[in-house]
C-alpha cells in the first residue's frame, strides 16, 4: 500500500484535520478484489436482508447526527444548517427510500410480448447486481453526493468502492466505520482515498462508474471507461437559471433566488447561478434580492445559527469566483452588493449580486460555483427561454410566473433535466423522480427506477412452453413455401 499522505485542512480555519493515504493502483486493486469477493454474500441477503442493514445505518446517522455534521462541516467549511438539512437530511431519507423501494424497482417483471412473432411465449426481465460499483464523488457534498450514490448501489446488491475528493475524505471514512458498526459484511463498502490517479485506477477495475464532478473531469472519466467498455453515469456541472416574469410572487422569488443561490456558499450543482427578470418587475425584484443578500452573515461556522454562508471549500474555486467577478466588471457589469474575497484566515467570499450582466460574461456562461447572483433584465418569456437555453449546460432551472399553467408551459421549453415552478432545486429530494442533466451536465440519472437499474444488468428470459408447440418446428431447409408463408404472415399482420 502506498505511503503517500494527503493532508486534509479546514477551509474555514486552515488547520490540519487529518492525513489520509493516497492509494496507488495496487491498493485500489486490493480493495476491489475484496469487494468482489464479498459481493455474492451481500446479494444473497436479498432485498429484505439488505434493507435491515440500510435501516440500521439510517438510525446510526440520526443517533450520531452531531458527529456527522461536525465532520462534514470541518472538512468543507459549510454551515451547520447546510450539513444538517442537505447532507444528513438527504442521507437518512435516501436510506429509507432505497431500503423500501429497491425490491419494487428491481423485482422480476413477467409479461407476454405484443408481437405475434413471439405469440405464446412468456417473458421474464430480471435485474441482477453488476458486482462492484465505483463511486467517484466531489467535495461540495461529501455525504449527499458520494455516499448518496452508494446507497442504491448497495440496495441493489452490489459492493461499492468509493473514491471521495481528496479535499473531503473524512465523511466517507466515517461512513465506512458506521457501516461496519451496522454489520455490513466486510469488504462490501470501502473507501479509496486519493486524488485523480486513484480514481483512474478504480475506473479500470469496477463494473460500473458513478461519477459526480465537473464536466471537464467527467469527459476524462468517460474516455477512461470507454477503453474497457465499462458503463458509467455522469452527474456534472450546471448553470441553473431562475426566470421571474410579470405577475410572479416577487417576495418568494427573491427568497428562493437568495436561498438557492447562496446555500452551501453557492457550491451546489443544482442551484441558482443566474437570474433573468422581466423588465417590468426587474427593479422591485432586484431591490429585494440585494437587501436579502446584504443581510447575510458570512464567516467561520461554529454550530447552529452562527453564520448563513460558510467557506469556499476548494482553493481553486475561490480563484474561479474572483475571476468571474473581475471578468464581469471588466465587461461593464456592476456590483450591487459584495464582490470581494474576505480578508483574514480561511477561504470566504462575500455574498454578491452582479447587475448589468450579459452573455459575453463568464458569470453568465460558466459555472461559478460560489455565492454570486448575476441578475439580468429580459423583455419577456421568449427572451428568457432563449437565454436559459443559450448554455452548454442543462442541469436544472426555476421559473416564477403569474400562474402555474404559464410556469409549466415555460418549463417545457427549457432544455434542462428538471424545472421547478415557484421553487428551485428541491426536486433533488423527490427520490421517485429521475434527476440528471441535459447537454454537458451529464449522462444518465440518479433517483427513480433508472437511478437504481443502472447499477444492474438487465436480463431477458424467454420461455417457450413445450405444450404450445403442436409438433417440433422444422426451421431448415428453407423452402419456397416457407418464404411464401412468412410473406403471407407479415402481410396479414402488418399491411394495414
Ligand atoms: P472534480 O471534477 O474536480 O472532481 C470530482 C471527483 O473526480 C473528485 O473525487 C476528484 O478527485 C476526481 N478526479 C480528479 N481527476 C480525476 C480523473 N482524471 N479521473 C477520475 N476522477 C478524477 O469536481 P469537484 O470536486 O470540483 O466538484 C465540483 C463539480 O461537481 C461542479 O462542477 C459541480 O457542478 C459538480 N457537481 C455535480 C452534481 C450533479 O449532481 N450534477 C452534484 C455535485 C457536484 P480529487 O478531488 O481528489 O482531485
Amino acid at each position: 500500500m502506498s505511503t503517500t499522505l494527503i493532508e486534509v485542512r479546514s477551509p474555514a480555519g486552515g488547520e490540519l484535520l487529518a492525513s489520509v493515504p493516497a492509494l496507488d493502483a495496487a491498493a485500489v486493486a486490493e480493495l476491489v478484489a475484496r469487494a468482489r469477493a464479498a459481493q455474492p454474500q451481500w446479494a444473497a441477503l436479498g432485498f429484505d436482508g439488505r434493507a435491515k442493514v440500510l435501516s440500521r445505518m439510517r438510525r446510526w446517522l440520526l443517533e450520531h447526527a452531531e458527529q456527522v455534521i461536525e465532520t462534514i462541516a470541518s472538512e468543507t467549511g459549510k454551515t451547520y444548517e447546510d450539513a444538517q438539512l442537505l447532507e444528513l437530511g438527504y442521507a437518512v431519507s435516501a436510506l429509507s427510500f432505497w431500503a423500501r423501494r429497491a425490491g419494487g424497482y428491481l423485482g422480476d417483471r413477467r409479461f407476454f410480448a405484443r408481437s405475434p412473432l413471439v405469440a405464446g411465449r412468456r417473458l421474464v426481465t430480471r435485474y441482477a447486481p453488476r458486482g462492484v460499483i465505483g463511486v467517484i464523488g466531489p467535495w461540495n457534498y461529501p455525504l449527499l453526493n458520494s455516499f448518496g450514490d452508494a446507497i442504491p448501489a448497495l440496495a441493489a446488491g452490489n459492493s461499492v468502492v468509493l473514491k471521495p475528493s481528496e479535499l473531503t475524505p473524512l465523511t466517507s471514512l466515517l461512513v465506512a466505520q458506521a457501516l461496519r458498526e451496522c454489520e455490513l459484511p466486510d469488504g462490501v463498502f470501502a473507501v479509496a482515498t486519493g486524488a485523480g490517479e486513484t480514481a483512474e485506477a478504480l475506473i479500470d477495475l469496477v463494473d460500473f462508474v458513478m461519477f459526480t464532478g465537473s464536466t471537464a473531469t467527467g469527459r476524462k472519466v468517460a474516455m477512461r471507461a470507454a477503453s474497457s467498455l465499462t458503463p458509467f453515469a455522469l452527474e456534472l456541472g450546471g448553470k441553473d437559471a431562475l426566470v421571474v416574469l410579470e405577475g410572479a410572487p416577487l417576495e418568494r422569488a427573491a427568497n428562493v433566488a437568495v436561498f438557492y443561490g447562496m446555500i452551501n456558499a453557492g457550491q451546489s450543482c443544482v442551484s441558482v447561478e443566474r437570474v433573468y427578470a422581466q423588465a417590468s418587475i426587474y427593479d422591485e425584484l432586484l431591490e429585494k434580492i440585494v437587501a436579502k443578500v446584504g443581510a447575510l452573515r458570512v464567516g467561520e461556522p461554529s454550530g447552529p445559527a452562527s453564520v448563513d454562508v460558510g467557506a469556499i471549500t476548494a482553493p481553486r474555486q475561490l480563484e474561479i469566483i474572483e475571476a468571474h467577478v473581475a471578468d464581469a466588471l471588466a465587461k461593464g457589469a456592476r456590483v450591487a452588493v459584495g464582490g470581494h474575497r474576505r480578508a483574514g484566515a480561511g477561504r470566504f467570499f462575500e455574498p454578491t449580486v452582479l447587475v448589468d450582466v450579459d452573455h459575453s460574461m463568464r458569470c453568465m456562461m460558466e459555472e461559478t460555483f460560489g455565492p454570486t447572483l448575476p441578475v439580468m433584465k429580459v423583455s419577456g418569456a421568449d427572451e428568457a427561454v432563449a437565454l436559459v437555453n443559450d448554455s452548454p449546460m442543462g442541469l436544472g432551472a426555476a421559473v416564477f410566473a403569474a400562474d402555474l399553467e404559464r410556469g409549466e408551459a415555460l418549463a417545457r421549453r427549457l432544455d434542462v433535466g428538471a424545472v421547478c415552478v415557484n421553487d428551485a432545486a428541491v426536486n433533488y429530494f423527490a427520490l421517485e423522480a429521475p434527476m440528471g442533466g441535459h447537454k454537458a451536465s451529464g449522462i444518465g440519472v440518479r433517483h427513480g427506477p433508472d437511478g437504481i437499474r443502472k447499477y444492474c444488468t438487465a436480463q431477458t428470459i424467454l420461455l417457450s412452453p413445450r405444450l404450445m408447440l403442436r409438433r417440433e418446428p422444422q426451421f431448415y431447409p428453407y423452402t419456397k413455401s416457407s418464404a411464401k408463408l412468412v410473406r403471407r404472415l407479415l402481410n396479414t399482420l402488418y399491411r394495414r
